[in-house]
């Protein structure tokens, strides 16, 4: 019988409920220092202690999980800890594709990715003596926002991105990506793609509370000249949203472009959750900055359901029991290899 896994952070708790709840052995890959908080939770029901998450390459490790024939779920931390060529190199079988979480990593593949999908994209800046409009600059990999700064001018991304090196935020080497910015509603659009029902299910949709430039709009603008921080979009929270329904066509027509676009650029395709992130304008045209290719943090806030989940499932379907009931449906129709990579 599989059994699934995750490293501890993130959404592992709602990943390890959701396996727990579909019946499955549960196995947490836990920080030594962590081990306190998760061993809480009685649907964990292994814990496999490591220093740091890299270890979840180590012999011993991979070992363990084969022995329970676990099949891993990535998510953040997974990017943010390990780079594309260690992650790929894991031996565990991963749930969804793991080839596409570098495209989630590069910002030049992201931006293919989006293109290739049809989606209205941000315009990028090439070179910082070309911002001639507000933009963004990111940093690469799963950041979480930090250490993401505004500019409209050369001369003020150079001041910004100097006091960020100097505090420690970014490194000096870093090349940051620059995008247009665009105002608006931030909405986070989940999805599920089954490959063994050929379904796309529309999840759930979020919005972040990012901080401080969220705190940023509660100062009046005549006292703004006062801070002299720069504000970063450090994720703290999620909150629940949904969308006015006549919006939904083209979010399905979204995530279906996605699927389709996946398929052709990074076999075996986007198969199981991610997320399509953008702001709606004041036409509500959607416009996509990211994606993640994987389960998004924004789901723990439908650890019983969400309103779009209610609409397809008769019982509390989170994301994380979603997962777990593809892999034991797959499981059960000897199509494991269809669902992992
Ligand atoms: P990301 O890592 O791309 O999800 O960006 C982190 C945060 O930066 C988002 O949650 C938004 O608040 C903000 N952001 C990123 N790109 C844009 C953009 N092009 N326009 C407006 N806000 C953006």
């Amino acid at each position: 019988m599989v059994s699934v896994a995750t490293l501890g952070s993130h959404c592992a708790l709602q990943v390890l409920k959701g396996a727990k709840d579909e019946g499955l052995k549960t196995i947490l890959i836990s920080e030594k220092k962590r081990e306190k908080l998760y061993k809480r939770f009685k649907f964990i029901d292994e814990m496999i202690l490591v220093d740091t998450f890299s270890e979840i390459t180590s012999k011993d490790c991979e070992a363990k999980l084969k022995e329970n024939d676990a099949v891993l779920i990535p998510h953040g931390t997974l990017i943010a800890q390990m780079n594309s060529k260690h992650i790929e190199s894991i031996k565990t079988p991963i749930f969804g594709n793991k080839w596409i979480l570098r495209w989630e990593s590069d910002r030049k593949l992201k931006e293919q990715l989006m293109v290739a999908a049809k989606l209205d994209v941000p315009k990028t800046i090439s070179e910082p003596k070309d911002i001639d409009r507000l933009v963004i600059a990111k940093r690469q990999g799963a950041a979480g926002g930090k250490g993401y700064f505004l500019a409209s001018s050369e001369a003020d991304y150079n001041k910004k991105r100097d006091n960020l090196i100097s505090q420690g935020v970014i490194k000096s080497d870093e090349t940051l990506y620059l995008q247009t910015y665009h105002s608006g509603v931030l909405a986070y659009l989940q999805f599920f793609y089954s490959p063994i029902k050929n379904e796309l299910e529309f999840f759930g949709v979020d919005k972040r509370h990012e901080s401080d430039i969220e705190g940023l709009a509660r100062i009046p603008a005549q006292e703004q000249i006062g801070v002299e921080k720069v504000p970063s979009f450090n994720v703290i929270a999620n909150s629940p949203l949904v969308l006015r329904e006549s919006l939904l066509d083209k979010v399905y027509k979204m995530g279906e472009n996605f699927v389709e676009a996946s398929k052709n650029l990074v076999p075996p395709g986007m198969n199981g959750p991610f997320c399509i992130e953008g702001v709606y304008d004041e036409e509500a045209s959607f416009f996509t900055f990211e994606f993640s290719a994987r389960i998004v943090a924004g789901t723990n806030i439908y650890m019983n359901g969400s309103p779009y989940s209610t609409l397809i499932y008769d019982e509390p379907m989170s994301m994380g029991r979603r997962i777990a009931r593809e892999i034991k449906e797959a499981d059960n129709s000897n199509q494991l290899e269809k669902i992992t990579t």
